[in-house]
């Protein structure tokens, strides 16, 4: 039987997923930072907001389009849908000081309903945001207009066919990524795609911000997954993707990758799939500083063999980890992870790559607890803010040229901003040829106003991404907390060519305003 997977209240999992922190971690808290347990939660069901002010013409036209079961006005049903999932996100939650909740939630059927109900949203000058799995971490479902309607596209959620020829797959952009995946293993098929936030986030939402998995390694990012597009405009409908490559023009799936619900709604997504692995290996290696290990990656990412997953943790957060399993070896973990029809030989050339650059093999062990808890950090960060300790996460990717400085300027940048003692924690997520990607996770006591203390950090370690040449998001997308500094990379030129298209798209402007596009 199929477990329904909702947005949660004020955590990342529900109440009885929680997960303990392991003592070690319980302990260093304590005694560095001095914690002490806030207060208690806001209960969904006392949250109260004023009635929906939507005007009567117009809820009654999205009834009559999706029918009154599909139109959701109460106060819990519009609470759980006026955010994501970042800690300031959480914090808002706990404390009950909600942002604006959307006036109402409406899930269509299908692709006629979302034309539909963009049409209502046109001519009532109703703002829309498309609501996937709700686990954005950058404001992408806080839109900056006065009452807006959420399209929870939960109802969209069909393995519409797969080509098992061309190895392609038409998946609809509400379905749960575990969802996808059992439909496609029916097939024989996998997507490879594992964010850490995989147990909740949707396909839609998966090219809507252009992430990318644990196993992009191997797998690709989800954008490169993306053979063909079907989006729901307030115009009328796009459908990109004839050929599995064309010369014809510039390629429109692009556009619409990445565009966070701004140029429109996407209906369906075909993708390119893989047969399930057969065989996988994950195993650990030590490397004696974070520039040895990043040094070895970077030799597979450029001359191979590529593995599955490569992740990289700096000094501080391999000392974590280690701290967690009640060990402490230094230096710096590399986790290394083969999946497909038969991993021997990728393993073997691998560890000759890996020795030569200095590494010392941990085996199987550390691979696979990293495996075994691969999505236990926003549980983490779940018991972390219970405990009374502020977690939160930002990342980047840059050129390898440029890493070691990009590195640097955050830890430096946050280092500055963040009270004495902070942690802050880094890894290599995802390798390229020509660059990485860098995840940094910070941890701090509360204090007074943690989230107006974790926003000036945020600016700060943003001004450092930028003027050490690293991109604004390499996985997390633009949302609004991005969309400043995404108009400082892609500059005044860049920001007309995507206020030109939206314009073009959604001329009465409301398709998620304020939200990618500055
Ligand atoms: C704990 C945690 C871990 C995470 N780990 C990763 C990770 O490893 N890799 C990664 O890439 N990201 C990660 N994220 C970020 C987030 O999960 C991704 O951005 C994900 O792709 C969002 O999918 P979603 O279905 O939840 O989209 P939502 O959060 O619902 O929406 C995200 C944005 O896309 C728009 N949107 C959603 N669906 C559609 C649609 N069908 N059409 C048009 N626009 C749409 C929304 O309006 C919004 O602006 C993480 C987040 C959390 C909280």
């Amino acid at each position: 039987m199929r477990e329904e997977r909702r947005a949660t209240w004020a955590r990342w999992g529900t109440p009885e997923q929680a997960k303990p922190l392991p003592e070690a971690v319980a302990g260093l808290l304590k005694q560095v930072f001095d914690v002490t347990p806030p207060g208690p939660v806001t209960v969904l069901d006392a949250v109260s907001a004023p009635a929906p002010a939507l005007a009567e013409m117009a809820l009654a036209a999205l009834v009559a389009v999706v029918g009154a079961e599909h139109v959701g006005t109460e106060a819990a049903e519009r609470a759980l849908h006026a955010s994501g999932k970042s800690t300031p996100d959480l914090f808002h939650q706990r404390t009950g000081e909600l942002p604006a909740l959307p006036a109402a939630v409406v899930a269509p059927a299908d692709h006629e309903q979302v034309l539909a109900v963009l049409a209502v949203c046109a001519e009532h000058r109703l703002a829309v945001v498309p609501f996937g799995g709700g686990t954005s971490v950058v404001g992408g479902l806080a839109p900056e207009a006065d009452g807006y309607l959420t399209l929870d596209l939960r109802r969209l959620d069909r393995l519409v066919a797969v080509d098992p020829v061309s190895r392609t797959a038409v998946l609809q952009a509400g379905l749960p990524a575990p969802r996808a995946d059992e439909l496609l293993a029916e097939h024989g098929f996998t997507l490879g795609h594992v964010p850490q936030s995989y147990e909740y986030a949707t396909i839609g939402g998966f090219a809507a911000t252009r992430s990318s998995g644990q196993a992009s390694a191997g797998y690709g990012r989800f954008d490169d997954m993306v053979v063909g597009l079907t989006v729901a405009t307030p115009r009328g409908t796009i459908s990109t993707g004839r050929a599995p490559a064309s010369s014809a023009g510039p390629d429109l799936r692009r556009l619409f990758l990445g565009s966070e619900g701004a140029f429109g709604v996407i209906i369906d997504v075909t993708v390119r799939v893989r047969p399930l692995a057969a065989q996988r290996h994950y195993e650990g290696w030590r490397f004696e500083s974070f520039t040895d290990g990043a040094a070895a990656a970077r030799r597979l990412a450029q001359d191979g063999p590529r593995p599955t997953v490569l992740r990289l943790s700096d000094e501080v957060e391999t000392m974590l980890g280690a701290a967690g399993r009640g060990r402490g070896d230094g230096g710096c973990l590399l986790v290394v992870g083969h999946e497909g029809a038969s991993v021997e030989h990728a393993v073997a050339q691998t560890a000759a790559v890996l020795r030569e650059c200095g590494g010392q093999e941990l085996g199987p062990e550390p691979g696979e607890q990293w495996a075994a808890h691969r999505f236990d950090a926003p549980y983490l960060r779940d018991a972390l803010l219970d405990a009374g300790a502020f977690a939160e996460t930002l990342e980047t990717a840059a050129f390898w040229s440029a890493l070691p400085g990009l590195y640097d300027a955050v830890r430096e940048a946050l280092f500055a901003a963040l009270p004495v003692p902070s942690m802050v924690l880094c890894h290599v997520s995802h390798v390229y040829e020509t660059g990485a990607s860098l995840y940094f996770t910070v941890v701090t006591a509360y204090g007074d106003e943690p989230v107006a203390r974790w926003q000036r950090a945020k600016a700060a370690a943003n001004d450092a991404i930028i003027a050490a040449g690293g991109t604004i998001s390499h996985h997390h997308g633009v949302g609004t907390e991005h969309r400043d500094w995404f108009a400082q990379e892609i500059g005044p030129l860049g920001v007309d060519v995507l206020r030109a298209v939206k314009r073009e798209l959604d001329p009465a402007g409301v398709l998620n305003p304020g939200i990618l596009v500055p």
